[in-house]
């Protein structure tokens, strides 16, 4: 494998520098996410104020980018979350990763603070930067055209913010990949770029790469193809209906959060207003990938001609913001659900968060804990399509109360009293969209997620669970989901797709050998994940957590769900997490990786 390279960003100083990373540090920690929390922790001293010129933002590729592995359109943004205050890495499609490796660069981290907006244009070698003035307060889109027009690269990839993340919004994303608004989203790193006052970087580079050993990679790419011919079933439903293609096997057995997580099934009737596989009418749209090389598209592209969302263009929705704008806000009108994504896309904020702040605060109204007046007129009901774009262009503007909804559930609901047992985030970040009231390796993703309420950082168990029956198993549940969590961290890392988990990731030793000619055998490609886990636990260790932040909102461990296969239901949490902490090498009385664990793992 060829020599990997960090490129290091000065914004204050307007300077650049690249360095090599050593060799051990790139086999040990792969790229990706193992990378970014490999830099993170080394160069962001414990305390660090997000938005203060000191956070960085590190983008990274993996060894599978800009060598035509299948599944590889993607990469990582790793920083310190505003939202949260802890580790955040966030992974994004497109060619952005492709184009990172083109330019010669394992990672980009970019440190300081402009004086005034700025954008980079990364191209090879050199980086030039350039004022960004005339595109402030542009939206994403807009901005990605004119960046490109402006610096005539035609095969550079963009990551721009929009006024959601100038405005500091604490959970506004950075957008990529043009008109198919790809993001990093979760956990604000659009507004630790709005506070370095970097609009965006153009990315773009000429170098190619041979993989370690050509034959090899060749076999594993047949091995994938022959994956999906025998997965015909799974891969026509992804082509088709995208990641919603089991909405109404989630609503069936109560894992579709709904009205901000009071119950886990929607009525049938209302699913059928947005779910792709009832409702022909919304579906099938044009079915396009992500980025290039992915041999099974699942993403859509959809215009609305009618109606009084006509003209909206959008990306999806993904079953995430059909969860966060549909059945947690009670809205069965698909129209509804792809402009307010839409909304979110081109203003640069996290789907998730913005849809769950309005949940949240539609269940307060609902309650009586707020009213007309703090709301500024408006009428908040589940199902009220028109009040949630009335919110979120409040949140957008960022003026009068809006101001403050666009710091997210947790601040909010240390200001309504009452509310906290009903505010839907895990560590400050709000839940994606599984019920885990009765799927408990799920409900333990959530609460050990080294970034707060993301659905799958540590794996996604729910839908395992939910097939093979173990939904309610207590014993042997850490080992049940560290296998998934290992599995999703070293698909992060190299950086590939994790749709296609069943058949790509026993196949990840072969693709990693192959790809940089270390040898990863099995077991150790299990040992890189998990010392890849343990420094991103150690990151937040070193911020004050520990075994009380592995918590979950009260209502999903007081209040019993009220309906649906598994009524009654709450999750044994303190159980759960024995189960994880053994599972993963952590103290059980403070959560922490023990010494020995770290010294086998040989993490400093
Ligand atoms: S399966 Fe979907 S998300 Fe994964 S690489 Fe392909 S288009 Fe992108």
């Amino acid at each position: 494998m060829e020599d990997a390279k960090l490129l290091i960003i000065n914004l204050t100083a307007r300077t650049y520098r690249t360095e090599i990373i050593p060799e051990k540090i790139v086999r040990h920690y792969i790229g990706g996410r193992g990378l970014g929390a490999y830099l993170l922790y080394k160069n962001l001293p414990a305390g660090t104020d997000p938005l203060s010129s000191e956070n960085v933002l590190i983008f990274t590729a993996g060894p599978a980018q800009n060598l035509s592995v299948p599944f590889s359109p993607k990469a990582v943004l790793t920083t310190k979350s505003p939202l949260t205050g802890i580790y955040l890495y966030s992974v994004s499609s497109g060619a952005i990763g492709h184009n990172i490796r083109k330019a010669g660069y394992m990672a980009i981290m970019i440190i300081g603070k402009a004086e005034e907006p700025l954008y980079l244009h990364i191209a090879d070698e050199k980086v030039t930067f350039h004022k960004a003035n005339h595109l402030w307060g542009k939206d994403t889109l807009t901005t990605q055209k004119l960046l490109l027009d402006e610096t005539k690269d035609k095969r550079a990839s963009t990551a721009v913010i929009g006024p959601g993340g100038e405005k500091l919004i604490l959970y506004a994303s950075i957008i990529t990949e043009g008109d198919k608004f790809r993001a990093f989203a979760r956990g604000g790193p659009g507004c630790v770029m709005g506070s370095k006052n970097l609009k965006g970087l153009v990315i773009s580079g000429t170098k190619t790469y041979q993989p370690a050993d050509p034959e090899a990679l060749s076999m594993f790419k047949r091995k994938i193809a022959a994956a999906i011919r025998e997965n015909s079933v799974w891969a026509e439903l992804r082509r088709r209906y995208g990641t919603g293609d089991d909405m109404p096997f989630m609503n069936k057995v109560g894992m579709l959060p709904t009205r901000n997580w009071q119950t886990g099934v929607w009525e049938e009737d209302k699913l059928k207003g947005i779910a792709p596989m009832l409702n022909a009418g919304i579906w099938p749209r044009k079915n396009i990938a992500c980025g290039p090389y992915c041999p099974n598209p699942c993403s859509h592209y959809l215009e609305i001609k009618s109606g009084p969302y006509a003209g909206v263009a959008v990306d999806g929705p993904e079953y995430e913001t059909m969860y966060a704008f549909g059945s947690n806000l009670g809205i069965d009108k698909f129209d509804a659900v792809a402009a307010a994504a839409s909304l979110c896309d081109l203003n640069g904020i996290d789907t998730i968060s913005t849809g769950l702040t309005i949940s949240f605060l539609t269940e307060c109204y609902e309650k009586g804990l707020i009213d007309r007046n703090y709301t500024e007129g408006i009428e908040l009901a589940f199902g009220n399509d028109e009040a949630v774009i009335q919110c979120l262009k409040k949140i957008i503007a960022r003026e009068g109360i809006g101001h403050h909804w666009g710091e997210g559930t947790r601040r909010l609901s240390a200001t309504i009293n009452g509310s906290s047992s009903f505010a839907m985030h895990c560590k400050g970040l709000e839940m994606g969209g599984y019920e885990c009231r009765a799927f408990y390796g799920q409900a333990l993703q959530f609460a050990i997620n080294p970034k707060g309420g993301d659905h799958h950082g540590m794996g996604l168990p729910a839908r395992s669970e939910a097939a093979d029956g173990s939904n309610k198993v207590i014993k042997g549940k850490g080992e049940y989901l560290k296998e998934d969590a290992i599995g999703r961290v070293i698909a992060d890392s190299a950086i590939v797709c994790v749709f296609p988990r069943k058949f790509l990731f026993p196949l990840f030793h072969e693709m990693l050998t192959a790809l940089t000619g270390f040898l990863y055998s099995p077991e150790e490609v299990t040992k890189a994940g998990m010392r890849i886990i343990a420094q991103e636990r150690l990151f937040n260790v070193r911020e004050g957590l520990g075994r009380k932040d592995d918590t979950l909102p009260p209502r999903l461990l007081k209040e019993p769900l009220p309906d649906g296969p598994y009524k009654g239901s709450i999750v044994p949490l303190e159980e759960l997490k024995d189960e994880a902490y053994r599972a993963f090498g952590w103290d059980l009385e403070t959560g922490e990786p023990t010494p020995q664990l770290l010294s086998e793992l040989e993490v400093n």
